[in-house]
């Protein structure tokens, strides 16, 4: 049996790149060398990656290079992940027939579940020197291996479970919210990641864990009431983190609709929404995909998504989306990343929740959104953008699959095909045709993202970490469970249905928030 995993393909592609031309290696990011020989550059490596082309970089520009090479990698992959198919199946013509449509995904596009499993359940007892860095993310990387496994169905054991909460409590501060390790000052990021981490455990020890009342005290110091938003710790700055997480541990809480936390929260988020449609972290600044997810999340969980212009906002969603790569990136002209499949993926879900009047207005036959909305169903039916970042003329592409480009091998399934969707927690808000291809994201995370020795990573040749692991499969959750088209490879792949509010797989939510109602009010 050949053994070409996604991880070789992507070390392959990158080494492939690296040798054409000597001196010129692909990971030179050296500003000066892009004019002096960016397009020879470019030229040489085509002709090596074996009949790319190299249409639109007639003006190469440091970006513009940057993409060209990840899209040819993630083609090369691509590619040779189909040919790896073929040959499984000529050598065992018993495995699911590859010429099936969809079928020559099943045996390569393959979740490492194990490794993973193994990965993160190791890094929980102990992690290398150079983790060091990290010392005020101490709450964090609970939070990143705990709902990554969690998202894998392999919950933690007691002692393990017992041994998180002991930490956790020893970074709680005597008046409230937890800093980001033992004897650090309270800050909203380690405190949203240390409520969803005691979430995900849901026993009554990590209920009782924390001091909700000093918690909610803390919440209330970091309100910033000349903005309406949230202060990330007294006398730090204001954005749409604090706002986020700040509403996110109110919710797991127990305390979601109290009106003093929520109130200004809409419309500072509201100021935050950008020329381009995204979510700046605070007003001027540039739209990102995690201020997006965490503006618009807080909006819905303060009810005021009406104050946003939610169709402009999904526009620019489905524009980060790479139709090449499949994954997301955060920005206009930036590469996709694996995290952001959770950040902008995971903004669809919560588009769903906001309102059922979002799709009315993108789906009716008025209005200016019609257009936009028009063009990102274009690219869902199968034909995606051009290109990735940069590409929003939006120029449909062939829907073959030798162009070997994400949006054209993994195609929206069949209707006939698609699991019966579950209601989500909102109850009756939901969009029929989300705006983004949830297959060719899974298609991403599968084949660019996962390293057969366990965890994920940002993008090929990157390697993994503890965060890109659990956004990955964030991510992965999302398109999976949301999207509408279905399950890319193996029925083996599904993972737990994540929350995509406060980002805490549903089951477990479920019993921390019913241990949560029998605590006294606060
Ligand atoms: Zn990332």
């Amino acid at each position: 049996m050949l053994k070409l995993t996604a991880a070789r393909l992507a070390r392959e592609s990158f080494s492939q790149l690296a040798r054409v031309p000597a001196g010129r290696q692909s990971r030179d990011r050296s500003r000066a060398d892009v004019p002096v020989g960016g397009r020879a550059v470019v030229m040489a490596m085509a002709a090596a990656m074996d009949g790319f082309g190299t249409e639109g970089l007639d003006f190469p520009t440091e970006t513009s290079l940057e993409q060209w090479k990840l899209e040819h990698v993630a083609r090369d992959i691509y590619r040779r992940s189909v040919a790896s198919a073929r040959i499984r199946e000529e050598e065992d013509p018993t495995e699911e027939c590859v010429a099936c449509e969809g079928g020559w995904e099943a045996s390569v596009a393959v979740l490492h579940r194990e490794t993973h499993v193994a990965y993160l359940t190791k890094s929980l007892r102990h992690l290398s020197a150079g983790h060091v860095v990290l010392d005020a993310s101490r709450c964090w990387l609970c939070y990143w291996i705990v709902h990554a496994l969690a998202l894998l169905g392999e919950p933690l054991g007691d002692d393990a479970a017992r041994d998180v909460v002991e930490f956790l409590s020893l970074c709680q501060h005597p008046d409230g919210g937890f800093g980001g390790g033992p004897g650090q000052m309270p800050h909203l990021a380690p405190t949203y990641a240390a409520v969803a981490c005691l979430a995900e455990i849901a026993t009554l020890e990590a209920v009782e864990c924390v001091d909700r009342a000093k918690c909610v005290a803390f919440l209330a110091r970091c309100k910033d009431t000349s903005t309406g938003g949230y202060r990330m710790h007294e006398g730090g700055e204001t954005d749409t983190r604090g706002c986020y997480t700040a509403l996110a541990v109110a919710r797991l809480l127990g305390v979601g609709s109290d009106a003093e936390l929520r109130d200004g929260v809409g419309a500072f988020v509201a100021k935050c929404q950008t020329h381009e449609g995204g979510v700046a972290g605070e007003p001027g600044a540039e739209a990102h995909g995690g201020d997006t997810y965490c503006g618009l999340a807080a909006a819905v969980m303060c009810d005021s998504a009406h104050l946003m212009d939610l169709p402009e906002l999904t526009h620019w969603l489905a524009h980060r989306q790479g139709a090449v790569e499949g994954g997301f990136n955060g920005r206009t002209n930036k590469l996709v990343d694996g995290c952001y499949s959770f950040w902008q993926g995971g903004a669809f879900p919560v588009l769903e929740l906001a309102s059922g009047a979002v799709l009315r207005a993108m789906g009716g036959a008025e209005g200016g959104a019609d257009r936009r909305a028009g063009a990102t169903r274009e690219r869902r039916r199968g034909a995606g953008n051009k290109g990735g970042a940069g590409n929003e003329g939006g120029e449909a592409i062939a829907s073959d699959a030798s162009s070997n480009a994400a949006c054209a091998l993994f195609p929206a399934a069949q209707l006939a095909t698609q699991p019966t969707r579950k209601t989500n927690t909102a109850g009756s808000h939901a969009f029929a045709t989300p705006s983004f291809s949830s297959r060719a994201l899974q298609g991403w995370l599968l084949l660019c993202c996962q390293l057969p020795n366990g965890g994920l990573q940002d993008k090929p040749g990157k390697g993994r970490d503890h965060y890109h692991t659990c956004y990955c499969l964030s991510g992965l959750s999302v398109a999976q469970h949301w999207g509408g088209d279905g399950l890319v490879g193996p029925a083996t792949n599904l993972l737990e249905r994540t929350d995509p509010l406060v980002n805490v797989t549903e089951a477990r939510l479920a019993e921390w928030t019913r241990l949560v109602a029998q605590l006294p009010k606060i």
